[in-house]
């Protein structure tokens, strides 16, 4: 069997979407699985709304997801250029080939005059579909002038094909008309712009959302005149809002830029997309490698889903706290920036993970995970005053002094070493661990809310952990009965 070759080819007229990505992945996942090649393609020939900001937002964020391609922008390949603009003289030599052949011929008829012909059908009977009538199909004349160049559709018979996930497909030709391929300003509509692309491109499946279902059928019949072979077809079923609309900016966060923002683990986002029309028994969680070989045309089923927020968020959460899923190192590279944004830093690489032991259990998103790490690298650190104005009173200042005292009393400083002193102190003097839990805690952190209290110290080191407790001791004195 020759390697699959399958495509992704965004428009670039926005952000990301990420319905837009989940077509990317599954591709993506195929060509990996099956040592095939995946290639991206800009389909930038609506002018108007393309831009080199848009389609640099693809790019990054394909990035970001570790989405690589083998051939496109920036990788290069034998089958180049991979934006369509660039790409003009390919479509007119082969709008060329179609006219030649009797496939596609020169139309002169100008917008005015179609406008013209459509208002009169449309006094006739306000309902009927204008469909180009077929005027300019056997001229034999070439005026001066502007052109399109229209494909010479069949009217009688069907096309037929087999979609991996939708099985046969059978339309009439009946509902077709003699389509545009190219406009008089050498730029290619989608289908004709697609199907050359694909062909000379070598694509042996094309899988994308099942809103395209429609152009499969005009683009197959484009192969046979070309007497090309029909690539496979893939359509997946489409990502909804909650409320069954298409899903929107309307509905919450849509592109993929805005995940990365808000601290959302790259193959997490992965996972919760491949989920989108697609399952492996009951497995929710997913490594990108068990993605990659779990993988099947056969499992994408054809009911569209609904979008639900609270779900990927819990499928962040599940990648976050799996050292499995996603390693140390990992943690480290994706929190450093929240932290850094926040103003926090926290080079210290060793610190860093042995701070991050301590929340992972907790954090959600790198966003909390960075909140959560705060206090560790921030000297002091910030203080919930209503938890100080609580705890740090006059009746905590001697327990804190005991409390520095006992930690001071030893040079061993690992959680066990000053949990042992902290206890034994504790007994011989007679103070319940309740009485100390609260203010040591924000002494050390801050805060109400923080890991173990040994885990903290242990993390702090002697030196932070004995100034604040120092600090929190001069306030609590300060506060008076
Ligand atoms: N540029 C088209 C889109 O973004 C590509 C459709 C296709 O995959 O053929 O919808």
């Amino acid at each position: 069997m020759t390697k699959p070759r399958v495509r992704f080819a965004p428009s670039p007229t926005g952000y990301l979407h990420i319905g837009g990505v989940r077509t990317a992945l599954f591709n993506w996942l195929w060509a990996r699985k099956t040592g095939g090649a995946f290639i991206l393609r800009i389909e930038d020939t609506d002018q108007e709304r393309s831009t080199e900001a848009s389609r640099q937002i693809i790019l990054d964020s394909l990035g970001w997801l570790g989405i690589d391609w083998d051939e496109g922008p920036g990788k290069g390949g034998a089958h180049g250029p991979y934006t369509q603009m660039e790409r003009l003289p390919i479509y007119a030599a082969h709008a060329e080939r179609l006219i030649a052949s009797g496939h596609a011929f020169r139309c002169f008829c100008t917008k005015a005059e179609l406008d013209a012909q459509r208002e009169v059908l449309k006094k006739k009977d306000p309902k009927a579909q204008f469909v180009y009538p077929g005027t300019c199909r056997s001229r034999s004349d070439r005026p001066d002038g502007p052109f399109v160049v229209r494909f010479n559709s069949p009217t009688e018979g069907s096309v037929t094909y087999v979609d991996k996930v939708f099985g046969e497909v059978v339309t009439p030709n009946s509902a077709q008309q003699d389509f545009v391929l190219l406009r008089s300003d050498g730029v290619p509509l989608y289908n004709f712009g697609a199907v050359v692309d694909d062909m000379t491109m070598g694509i042996t499946l094309v899988a994308r959302g099942r809103d395209h279902m429609v152009n499969t059928p005009p683009q197959i019949m484009l192969y046979g005149a070309f007497g090309a072979p029909v690539p496979e077809f893939a359509h997946l079923p489409m990502m909804l809002a909650p409320n069954g609309e298409k899903l929107s900016k309307r509905h919450g966060a849509v592109s993929v830029t805005e995940y990365r923002d808000q601290g959302y683990s790259p193959v997490a986002v992965l996972n919760y997309l491949a989920r989108f029309g697609w399952s492996f028994g009951d497995k929710e969680v997913f490594s990108k490698e068990e993605l990659i070989s779990s993988f099947g045309w056969e499992n994408c089923g054809r009911g569209d889903g609904k979008f639900d927020a609270k779900k990927f968020l819990a499928i962040d959460f599940e990648h976050l706290k799996s050292d499995a899923l996603t390693t140390e190192d990992a943690y480290v590279a994706r929190v450093r920036p929240f932290l850094a944004k926040n103003g926090v830093d926290a080079s210290d690489d060793a610190k860093l993970k042995q701070a991050i032991r301590t929340i992972r259990g907790r954090a959600r998103t790198y966003i909390e995970a960075a909140e959560m790490l705060d206090f560790y690298f921030r000297e002091p650190p910030k203080v919930d005053e209503a938890a100080a104005a609580k705890f740090l009173v006059a009746a905590s200042a001697p327990i804190l002094s005991g409390f520095g005292a006992a930690l001071r009393a030893g040079d061993a400083w690992d959680e066990k070493a000053v949990e042992e002193r902290t206890n034994a102190w504790l007994a011989a003097a007679a103070i319940p661990i309740k009485d100390l839990g609260q203010p040591a805690r924000v002494a050390l952190t801050g805060k109400t809310a923080s890991p173990g209290l040994w885990e903290v110290l242990a993390v702090l080191g002697r030196d932070a952990s004995l100034a604040r407790i120092d600090a929190a001791h001069a306030r609590a004195l300060g506060a008076g009965a």
